[in-house]
């Protein structure tokens, strides 16, 4: 392919929420797009990263609904691309060990199933014991379950997602880094620089995942989103738990497994590395901390040995409130950004792609599917964040 000089739409990022924006953007009509990727082929970001978990019991109404609709779209997934996105319904389960934390789920909670997510139910001991027989409750209270959250296939909904954009029109150039991007005197972009050349555009997509903040940076924009690493450890194949044994999580420490492809995954959220904030490297005394914690927590897997050389690291993408930051950059119409996920990136993608798509082509910026404004790119210089528990 000769590298494009123009086109009506680049996305900068082809992982899962660039090829979504591109699809929803395709669908909607608009067929002359250019996703750029530094990377050599699909899924080397965060999304090749993620685990792959699905969830709508979050602490704050605009991830509930942002939950949802994808959820929606999870369902008819495989109608819309072609391709299966691996939404297995097996349930998240959260443990309290103290009243303030069985408190902060309950809040979750009322606010949950007032958004409209009526399976989502406080559990008591026993119940949890039911629901995962394999834990060990001792310290254990209380907690939350919610039968509809579950798994996806991260690669699975980026191929997805890119196939049916390609299908429609969009050009994916792997090996091709955004390098500037240039605007105009009044302030538009109108260009974007990159290792294969220049491209005049009308519209750039901001979806570089934790490097996204450079890319705002190469139009003048502050954007504020830092990488976290986040660590991965599995077991060594083992049927000690079952396939489809809820993603459980203890809600002071976020330490949490599930199982997936036959091994069990463990995560345990830490700071990231404070020498090199990008990167991705294993901590050896990490995985002795979640080693040990599983031990005591997880008695059905005390015997299983951890395949320590398969433990990965990727970074999540993290806003100052952690949640996504979606709209047009202040200061610049033309620069639009689906940034900041703050690790809920693969399950939110299906929602946060049509409601940029729908607000790229609607004319006056608003999304039709739901009101996004808690998620505009000026709440931070408004003194207006979201405000509400994380929920991890
Ligand atoms: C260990 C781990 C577990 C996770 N688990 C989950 C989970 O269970 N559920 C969930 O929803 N999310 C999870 N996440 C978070 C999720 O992976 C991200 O939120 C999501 O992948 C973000 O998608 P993205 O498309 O924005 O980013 P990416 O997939 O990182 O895509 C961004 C792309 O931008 C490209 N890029 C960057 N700079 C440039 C440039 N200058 N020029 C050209 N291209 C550039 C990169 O090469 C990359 O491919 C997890 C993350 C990690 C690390």
């Amino acid at each position: 392919m000769n590298f494009p000089k123009r086109a009506e739409v680049v996305v900068i990022g082809g992982g899962v929420i660039g090829a979504s924006v591109a699809h929803h953007l395709a669908e909607r009509g608009v067929r002359d797009i250019v996703v750029l990727d530094r990377a050599e082929r699909p899924g080397l970001g965060s999304t090749g990263k993620a685990t792959g978990g699905f969830r709508a019991q979050y602490g704050t109404a605009i991830n509930v609904h942002l939950s949802l609709l994808s959820r929606e779209k999870l369902m008819r997934f495989e109608e819309e691309t072609g391709v299966d996105p691996g939404y297995e319904q097996a349930g998240y389960l959260w443990l309290a060990g103290s009243e303030a934390a069985l408190e902060t789920l309950r809040a979750g909670n009322r606010m949950q199933r007032e958004e409209g997510l009526a399976e989502a139910a406080m559990v008591s001991r026993d119940e949890i014991a039911r629901i995962n027989p394999a834990l060990n409750l001792d310290g254990v209270i209380g907690g939350a379950f919610c039968p509809t959250d579950g798994f996806i296939k991260p690669l699975q909904m980026l191929e997805g997602y890119r196939a049916a954009a390609e299908r429609a029109g969009a050009r994916f150039t792997w090996g091709v880094e955004a390098r500037g991007i240039e605007r105009d005197a009044a302030g538009r972009v109108r260009c974007v620089e990159s290792s294969e050349g220049r491209i005049e555009t009308d519209v750039v997509v901001n979806a570089a995942g934790a490097w996204a903040r450079a890319i705002a940076a190469m139009a003048g924009v502050d954007l504020p989103v830092t990488p976290l690493r986040r660590q991965v450890v599995p077991t060594v194949p083992t049927e000690a738990l079952p396939a489809r044994m809820p993603m459980s999580i203890w809600a002071e420490s976020g330490f949490h497994l599930r199982v997936r492809d036959g091994r069990v995954l463990l995560l345990w959220p830490t700071p990231g590395d404070p020498k090199d904030a990008f990167g991705t490297q294993i901590d050896p005394r990490w995985v002795d901390d979640v080693a040990a914690m599983a031990r005591e927590r997880v008695p059905a897997i005390r015997e299983i040995p951890m395949d320590r050389p398969a433990a990965w690291a990727g970074l999540y993408e993290i806003s100052p409130d952690k949640h996504a930051i979606l709209g047009a950059a202040p200061g610049c119409p033309n620069l639009w950004l689906a940034n900041g996920s703050s690790g809920h990136g693969v399950m939110h993608a299906p929602a946060l792609g049509q409601l940029l798509a729908e607000m790229i082509v609607s004319g006056d910026g608003r999304a039709a599917a739901l009101d996004v404004q808690p998620l505009r790119p000026s709440r931070f210089a408004e003194g207006e964040p979201i405000d509400g528990p994380a929920l991890l």
